[in-house]
């Protein structure tokens, strides 16, 4: 496998990789920002791109916001965005649901695993859903819980799917219940499946891992709509009409953001070193992906702008 081309420090070769795109799809945090920290000339480098006649669309596997909810974050950092430039996988799931699925009555209710970004994309697509923050789930198993649940009185008969993002509250209650719906033929959904995200220099458990308990449970896998699934992909490439021969995915982690561009067969990826992943990773052998660029931060492309 070849490795990858270094822009940084080569206006020429920056100039040359610019010229090659239309579309830039940027992965949010570990290329902007590093959770409430914003990178140091973020603002110029999205305002030369975007003054260079590039289109700039966010990426995000961070299920516990709507794109309105997303929006305020740039705007509290300082980026100017449009909403409608933010596709995220609570997004990237709601409109699944809606426009693949077609749930229909008497199944087209959803069981959350996740936060209230979720289900404010949810409710953006009309799609009915149960569990989430509603705080009747946020509890330990009663006794009436477990016979409840057990012969199906507790259960809603309306659901269809379980959705699974990152949930802050995930007890056994809400196991117990989406447990049940899986195995009564609900399709299995997951906002993303990434093990761990990065918070204060350190990391936590991600989305990925509160479906893992449902994965063993079931023995089934569930779809996935964050990065690198392609149905996320499928999706961006309808609603912003891309051709992919002329987008780059630009992100720090190989095994999202660069292999989503990879399987998309995106024109071209772009590493940065300011994330989770460095050099030696896309170096080992084992290498979950490989870039086409790297930079060591997304701001070295401003040395073209001179
Ligand atoms: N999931 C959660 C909950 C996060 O907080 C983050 C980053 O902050 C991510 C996923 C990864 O997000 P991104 O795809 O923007 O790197
Ligand atoms: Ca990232």
């Amino acid at each position: 496998m070849a490795l990858p081309q270094h822009l940084s420090g080569d206006v020429v070769a920056i100039n040359a990789f610019i010229d090659k795109f239309d579309v830039f799809l940027l992965d949010c945090d570990g290329v902007l920002w590093s959770g409430d920290h914003l990178f140091e000339g973020i603002v110029e480098t999205l305002e030369f791109l975007r003054s260079r006649g590039k289109k700039t669309v966010f990426v995000t596997n961070n299920s516990t916001k709507s794109r309105p909810e997303y929006q305020k974050k740039f705007t509290a950092m300082g980026i100017p965005s449009d909403v409608e430039e933010i596709f995220g996988s609570a997004y990237s799931s709601a409109i699944y649901i809606s426009r693949i699925l077609k749930l229909e009555p008497p199944k087209n209710k959803v069981f959350v695993l996740g936060e209230a970004g979720i289900e404010n994309e949810l409710r953006t697509e009309n799609v009915p859903f149960i569990g989430g923050t509603d705080p009747s789930f946020r509890r330990d198993m009663t006794p009436e819980d477990w016979q409840g649940i057990a012969d199906g009185s507790l259960l809603d008969p309306e659901v269809g799917c379980v959705l699974a993002g990152l949930d802050f509250h995930v007890n056994y209650l809400k196991l117990s219940h989406a447990y049940q719906y899986l195995r009564r033929g609900a399709v299995f959904l997951a906002t993303n499946v990434d093990s761990t995200f990065p918070m204060n220099h350190n990391f936590f458990p991600g989305a990925g891992s509160i479906s893992v308990p449902l994965i063993n449970m079931t023995g089934q896998k569930p779809v996935a709509l964050g990065k690198p699934s392609q149905a996320m992909m499928d999706a961006i490439e309808g609603k912003f009409q891309l051709n992919r021969e002329r987008t780059c995915m630009v992100g720090d982690r190989l095994d999202t953001d660069i292999k989503f561009g990879i399987e998309g067969k995106l024109g071209g990826t772009l590493a940065v070193l300011t994330g989770v992943n460095k050099q030696a990773d896309w170096e080992a052998k084992d290498a979950a992906a490989v870039p086409a660029f790297y930079v060591d931060k997304l701001s070295d492309l401003r040395a073209a702008a001179q």
